[in-house]
């Protein structure tokens, strides 16, 4: 049977391929990579971790951490990867809930978790941020031949937790196939070959820099320069080195203001790709305007991989995600009576495909509640098909606003707000009110040194949206509550401003 992800990557893996560097003097190619991971997978099966035991993993974003992944693969092991700002108390909820038997953290970490590991019978070892540790050391003693484990595409090959944006984050079971085969269609609809190279300055323990960037690299046999975090000056510098960058809204965010970015400086790059949360129109024009590229917007989750992509050859429109990938279905459905809803209408998105995750972990009525019978999955994410086909994202379903019995959905009124000089961004949202059920209410923050009032704001919205979408209350704050992957957490903000109307 083989061991279906790791077969595929090593059909790619010319062993004196580069497959990673770092900005500063590391390399590893295709050969080092198999070989360390191979350490890795028999330190492992050395700790006594059997295929289908998670390993849940918070170590800060190196080369061997990467290693690490593709060795629990190898070992038929669960990968389990946790974001780094987690604390101990967060920690607790996983650990618990995964129940792994095997838990590797920084030094740093180690005691704390260690006593938190022991409570439910799990193993701890140590991976720092320059490779060093405990369980770095065991992995050096080792052979680096080992026979990966069979799994076949229906085995699991992750838990991947959600952002934890509308609540306590679930664990994601993601197959082998979910992954292979997502990646390979990524490979294929982005063209990525072994000529590329990525600048990865994203997080590892979330699906955009996990699966999608270096999943990608893997199946295309392409190289990466491996980042520890985003830092706008170097990411700059390093476009000259590079073909593809993956990012978040933020990354372009920060790079269209900066006065380096010149069609010069990216010249050698091919493809700058965005994801994660939206990306504002306005973004898309400057960058567009400062370096000539047209970022391609797609769109995801943890649940489902890349469900939508904007085309690499076609037309990639500001503000859509862009067309369904190929092998995945997608349908707009109304929210309470399920029927299907043509173009332009407004819905909740579900898709089916091989992308899509096999449930939530230890959640069966969970995941019985958010699979349709025919097999689609409900996405929580509104948005609507236009005349042309691209898919457009217009919030999630928790964050709906019915007021006065009509719908609002905050992006149109953030998009509005947003249109303003003095605006840097806004958050719309819905707060129990007595009269109209929920009132509209906006969370503005200003650009620094920008004076508007709530009278002023209000004139100039009445002017461009009907009587029922104007917010019944305009607050102005320093920044709006973000989680650790950087998105705007709403239901803080609902639950801060509950006693509004009241
Ligand atoms: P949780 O499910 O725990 O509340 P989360 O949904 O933020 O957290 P992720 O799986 O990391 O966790 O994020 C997926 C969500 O991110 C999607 O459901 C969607 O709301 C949003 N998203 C991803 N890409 C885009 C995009 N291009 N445009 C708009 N939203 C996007
Ligand atoms: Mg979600």
């Amino acid at each position: 049977m083989g061991n279906h992800m790791l077969d595929a990557i090593r059909a790619n893996a010319r062993p004196d391929a580069l497959f990673l560097k770092t900005a500063g003097s590391e390399r590893w190619t295709y050969g080092e990579m198999l070989e360390a991971s191979g350490r890795m997978a028999r330190a492992l099966v050395a700790l006594s971790v059997k295929p289908g035991d998670r390993v849940a993993v918070q170590a800060e974003k190196s080369p061997q951490a990467l290693m690490l992944y593709i060795a629990c693969l190898r070992a038929g092991a669960i990968y389990l990867p946790l974001n780094t700002a987690y604390t101990l108390v967060e920690l607790d909820y996983f650990i618990s809930d995964a129940e792994p038997r095997l838990v590797i953290v920084s030094t740093a970490a180690e005691a704390g978790v260690a006593k938190l590991a022991s409570q439910y019978g799990a193993h701890v070892e140590t991976l720092n941020g320059d490779g060093s540790g405990s369980f770095a050391d065991l992995a050096a003693s080792q052979s680096a031949e080992f026979t990966d484990i069979e799994r076949g595409p229906d085995d699991l090959a992750a838990i991947l937790y959600t952002s934890g944006t509308t609540g306590r984050s679930k664990g994601a079971m993601l197959t082998h196939d979910n992954l292979l085969s997502n990646a390979l269609t990524l490979c294929d609809y982005w063209q990525f070959t072994s000529e590329d190279r990525l600048i990865h300055a994203l997080p590892i323990f979330h699906t955009h820099g996990l699966f999608v960037a270096t999943n990608v690299v893997l199946l295309s046999g392409a190289s990466m320069i491996l980042l520890p975090k985003f830092d706008a000056d170097e990411v700059l510098h390093l476009m000259s080195q590079a073909t593809a960058l993956m990012g978040v809204p933020t990354f372009y965010v920060r790079l269209a203001q900066h006065p380096g970015l010149t069609p010069e400086a990216a010249s050698g790059m091919r493809l700058f790709i965005s994801g994660s949360a939206p990306l504002l129109a306005e973004t898309h024009e400057l960058f567009k305007a400062r370096s000539g590229h047209a970022i391609l917007e797609r769109y995801g989750m943890t649940e489902t991989n890349m469900s939508v992509s904007n085309p690499y050859e076609g037309e990639r429109i500001a503000g859509t995600v862009g067309f369904p990938l190929p092998g995945v279905e997608l349908r707009i459905v109304d929210q309470t009576t399920s029927d299907l809803i043509a173009n332009d209408g407004i819905g909740m998105i579900e898709v089916r495909g091989p992308n899509v995750f096999k449930g939530y972990w230890r959640m069966p009525e969970k995941t019985r509640a958010e699979f349709r019978e025919d097999g689609f999955f409900i996405t929580g994410d509104l948005g609507k098909v236009d005349s042309r086909g691209y898919v457009h994202i217009v919030g999630r379903g928790k964050d709906l606003i019915i007021s006065g019995g009509f719908n609002v959905y905050p992006k149109e009124v953030e998009s509005e707000i947003d249109l303003f000089d003095e605006v840097d961004e806004s958050a719309v949202i819905g707060v129990s009110h007595p009269d109209f059920g929920e009132g509209v209410t906006a969370i503005v923050v200003l650009k620094n040194g920008a004076h508007l009032n709530e009278t002023e704001v209000l004139a100039r919205l009445s002017e461009r949206l009907a009587r029922y979408k104007q917010p019944k209350a305009i607050i102005f704050v320093d920044e709006l509550p973000r989680n650790t992957m950087g998105k705007v957490q709403k239901n803080t903000l609902r639950d801060r401003y509950a006693d509004l109307f009241k």
